[in-house]
């Protein structure tokens, strides 16, 4: 088959990245979700197949075996996320082009592999401190996963120099517009 439009959509968690993912998804542009695999269990009124694929350690492993992913990472220990090759076709053939929300390293793979295909934005919090301050309000994380977050992040801005494109989320109205026309560039060019 061939291959379309990717965009990927990276970051460290609190950057804002999913609420400007999901802010694309309802502007009308020919842009199809990639829905990831996972080997963890549905949180809250995730559903099967529209938030993720979930999978069983056992059927994940299959699935790398029989080289089913384009990328796939052990995000967390003892939990896998990929991009199943299945989902580019599915999206492309309906005349999509490819949005992802995953994370840094699966960002960057995915740009290797599509050098030329693949827009890949890396979304940055304005500082480390603003990103704390950040996760303390979402109030989803006890203060020891917060700092394991943190630690996370210092990491994950390393990678940000491998990015076609770095968006600074400090004001989220003006960041919203600014992703909207990097993306509709990028989908006319
Ligand atoms: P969550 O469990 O909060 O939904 O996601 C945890 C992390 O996994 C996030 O950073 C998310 O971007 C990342 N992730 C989700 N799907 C994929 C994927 O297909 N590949 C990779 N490499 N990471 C993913």
């Amino acid at each position: 088959m061939n291959s379309g439009k990717l965009i990927v959509f990276s970051a460290p968690s609190g950057s804002g990245k999913t609420t400007l993912v999901r802010h694309l998804l309802e502007q009308d542009l020919p842009l199809g979700f990639s829905i990831s695999a996972t080997s963890r269990e549905p949180r809250g009124k995730e559903q099967d197949g529209i938030d993720y694929y979930f999978l069983s350690t056992t059927q994940f492993q299959e699935k790398i075996q029989g080289k089913a992913f384009l990328e796939y990472e052990e995000v967390y220990q003892d939990t896998f996320y990929g991009t199943l090759n299945s989902e580019l076709d599915r999206l492309w053939s309906s005349g999509k082009q490819v949005l992802f929300d995953i994370d840094v390293v699966g960002g960057v793979t995915i740009k290797k592999k599509y050098p030329k295909e693949t827009l890949a934005i890396f979304v940055q919090p304005p500082s480390i401190s603003e990103l704390e301050s950040r996760l303390r309000k979402r109030g989803t994380d006890n203060e020891e996963k917060i700092k394991e977050r943190i630690a996370k992040a210092r990491t994950e801005l390393e990678y940000a120099p491998q990015f076609d494109f770095c968006l600074i989320n400090k004001d989220l109205d003006q960041a919203k517009k600014e992703v909207v026309q990097v993306v509709l560039d990028f989908l006319n060019s």
